[in-house]
């Protein structure tokens, strides 16, 4: 398939991949056992993202973020491995960190990442997600320290805006939400679905307001994603006035690479498109295919960035553990530094850690030696640590 058969987009709708037999660049023999695979972890991909693979090397990186390998078969790691569902406080409702609430508003996506995080969700038993969104905002509504909400899932923009307006809406009626976010993928494996939507652009034009605004995630991985028509998708949110930044893990095979996610970095500013989060891969399950070593991970990290602008190097590259957002800030031979970015518990949102180094370390959890830990209110009077307690509801 050729991309140029996409180029101009006008209207043309991917066709969706739901079955590995649909894939004819696929050997029986491969369908055979890579449906063990699918079993267990849903397919889904598109012929628009198809077409970005380049089928002749066996190592394509668009490749491994959509089409399944045996290795996910291996029993390594927790379907939930940064406890969320512990921070599940109504039907469809996360709060884990005090001024934002997630609303998981549905559980399909446009394509299914392999190595996604959120597999269980997919999976048919899951009661995590709910369209209904009344239970959370009842909740968002009581809790005042909301400052913003994150619709995600799945993917909130695979909605028609006809089914996404209402929720958008009455969440922005709360008047202590300033910021709705949008976690997606869809600029990156359906960027028509975006573009050819001017019901999209009224939606944000409306809501996305000078004082409050709408910010999208984007989820782009490799510079390779940033077609022309992920550009004009990515124009056409901006010039809606939507606030576009992006994250991704960093995925072997995929990203784990400096020249590559320099490149993702320098690409994403010159559009306009700040990077924010690269996060350590989670350990889910079946994800060991797609996991760098922490250290190793960080240093192709800060590679990455040496060859980017400060507007390119944004990004703090970060473990979604269970207790918290933990920034790598950084190694020495001996030692390896982490600091909280986000914290579920006030008493760590300033904390600062070191550990001695772990090369085989994939987690958090898996360094075990600690050397110091420092929170800024430890030398301070009791009346400084409340300052900081406020500061977290601002
Ligand atoms: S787009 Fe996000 S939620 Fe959907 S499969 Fe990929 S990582 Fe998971």
């Amino acid at each position: 398939m050729n991309n140029a058969s996409f180029a101009h987009g006008n209207g043309k709708k991917p066709r969706y991949l739901n079955k590995l037999e649909q894939i004819p660049q696929l050997s029986q023999g491969e369908v055979k056992d890579l449906n063990e695979v699918t079993d267990q972890f849903v397919f889904r991909t598109n012929d628009y993202y198809q077409s970005l693979i380049d089928w002749d090397d066996p190592e394509d990186p668009i490749r491994k973020i959509v089409m399944p390998e045996t290795g996910e078969l291996e029993d390594w790691g927790r379907l939930d491995a940064s406890d969320e569902e512990s921070y599940t406080v109504a039907k469809g409702v996360e709060h884990k960190y005090s001024s934002t609430a997630l609303l998981l508003v549905n559980e399909v996506c446009a394509a299914y990442c392999r190595f996604c995080f959120r597999k269980r969700l997919f999976m048919d038993d899951n009661e995590e997600v709910t369209k209904d969104i009344s239970e959370g905002l009842e909740y968002i509504n009581a809790h005042p320290e909301i400052n913003n909400v994150l619709l995600t899932g799945g993917d909130p923009l695979i909605m028609s805006t006809s089914k996404l307006e209402p929720i958008i809406r009455k969440v922005r009626e709360v008047d202590h939400v300033n910021i709705i976010r949008i976690g997606t993928k869809i600029p990156a494996f359906n960027p028509m679905r975006i573009y050819n939507d001017p019901s999209l652009k009224a939606m944000l034009e409306k809501y996305s307001t000078p004082e409050k605004r709408i910010y999208i995630m984007a989820h782009f991985n490799h510079p390779r994603e940033l077609t022309p028509e992920a550009i004009r998708c990515l124009e056409f949110l901006l010039k809606a006035g939507a606030i576009v930044v992006n994250q991704t893990p960093l995925i072997a095979g995929v990203n784990d690479n400096a020249q590559v996610l320099g490149e993702l970095f320098n690409k994403l500013s010159f559009i306009g498109v700040p990077p924010y989060y690269v996060f350590q891969c989670r350990p889910t399950l079946g994800n060991k295919i797609y996991v760098t070593p922490v250290e190793q991970a960080y240093e192709i990290f800060e590679t990455a960035r040496t060859g980017c602008s400060g507007l390119a190097k944004r990004a703090r590259f970060v473990m979604s553990h269970s207790t918290g957002k933990i920034e790598i800030v950084g190694l020495t031979q001996e030692h390896i530094y982490f600091k909280y970015q986000r914290a579920a518990k006030a008493k760590d949102g300033s904390r600062f850690l070191v550990f001695k180094r772990n090369p085989n370390a994939y987690w958090f959890d898996d360094y075990v030696e600690a050397v110091d830990d420092y929170s800024l209110g430890d030398s301070a009077s009791d009346s400084r640590q409340t300052s900081f307690d406020i500061l977290e509801y601002v």
